[in-house]
C-alpha cells in the first residue's frame, strides 16, 4: 500500500515486525511525521497497521534478496522488531549489518539474544519486558526514585525526590559529586518547572531531582539512600 504523505520530520524508517511492539512502535514514528515502511510475513499484521504506515509490506525479512529488495541501506533507521522468533531477528540483523542498513534498533527477547545482536553489531537494543521490571522493581524498593533509565551502557539517569537532609541546602554544600559520584542534573520544583542544576542551586521541599551517573554509583545511592 502506497499513501502520499508529507513528512514534517522528513526521516524514512523500517520496521520489521508488527507484534505490539512493532505496531505502537510504527504508530508513533508516523503521528511523529516520519515515513515508516511495516514489514511483517504475516499479512493481517500489515492489515492492521496499514492506517497510521506510509508502506506495508508482507514479506520475511530474514531474507536477503527481500531486503536488497526493499533498499534497507537507504532508510535513516531500521527497527527489528521481531522477539519471539529468535533466529529470524538474529539473521535479520546479520542481513541489515551486511546490507549497510543505517542505525540498526532490535528488540531482543532475554539477555542472550541481546548479546547475539549486540555482537552483529546493532546499534541499540532494548529487551521491554526486562527493562520495565528493573523499572518498575527500582521504584517499589525505593517509593522515593519515580523512574530509572540506562541512558547509555554504564550510565543511568533517575528521578528521584529530593532526600529530606538536602532541603534547604544548595548542590555545593551538600558536595552531592564528591560524596556519592553522580551529579545533579536538573531541578524539577513543585509546579513543574525545571531549574538547571548549578553548584549554587538551593534544593527545596517537594523537589524532584535528575540524577546521572555511572549505573553502578546510581545504584548504589538509590538502594542506600
Ligand atoms: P510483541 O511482544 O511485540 O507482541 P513478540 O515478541 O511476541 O512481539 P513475535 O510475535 O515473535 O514477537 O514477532 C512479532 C512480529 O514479527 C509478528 O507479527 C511476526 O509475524 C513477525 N515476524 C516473525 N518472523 C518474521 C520474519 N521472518 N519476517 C517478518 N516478520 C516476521
Amino acid at each position: 500500500m502506497n499513501k502520499k504523505f508529507k513528512s514534517a520530520i522528513n526521516k524514512q524508517i523500517a520496521v520489521i515486525g508488527l507484534g505490539r511492539f512493532g505496531t505502537e512502535m510504527t504508530r508513533t514514528l508516523f503521528e511523529n511525521g516520519c515515513e515508516v515502511m511495516a514489514i511483517d510475513i504475516a499479512e493481517e499484521r500489515t492489515t492492521a497497521v496499514a492506517d497510521f504506515s506510509t508502506h506495508t509490506v508482507v514479506a520475511d525479512a530474514s531474507d536477503e534478496a527481500t531486503l536488497k529488495r526493499l533498499d534497507i541501506a537507504s532508510f535513516d533507521a531500521v527497527v527489528i522488531a521481531i522477539g519471539g522468533n529468535m533466529q529470524a531477528s538474529i539473521v535479520c540483523a546479520l542481513v541489515c549489518k551486511e546490507l549497510n542498513a543505517k542505525n540498526i534498533m532490535a528488540k531482543a527477547q532475554d539477555n542472550k539474544h541481546a548479546k547475539i545482536l549486540q555482537k552483529i553489531g546493532v546499534n541499540q537494543i532494548v529487551i521491554p519486558e526486562a527493562d520495565s521490571a528493573i523499572r518498575m522493581a527500582t521504584t517499589i524498593i525505593n517509593p522515593s526514585v519515580f523512574d530509572i533509565l540506562e541512558l547509555e551502557e554504564g550510565y543511568d539517569v533517575a528521578k528521584i525526590e529530593v532526600l529530606p537532609s538536602w532541603i534547604n541546602k544548595s548542590i555545593k554544600e551538600l558536595e552531592i559529586r564528591k560524596k556519592y559520584s553522580i551529579n545533579v542534573l536538573t531541578v524539577i520544583r513543585q509546579d513543574n518547572t525545571f531549574v538547571n542544576a548549578i553548584a549554587d542551586t538551593v534544593l527545596m521541599e517537594n523537589d524532584k531531582i535528575i540524577i546521572g551517573g555511572l549505573t553502578d554509583d546510581i545504584r548504589k545511592f538509590i538502594y542506600k539512600s
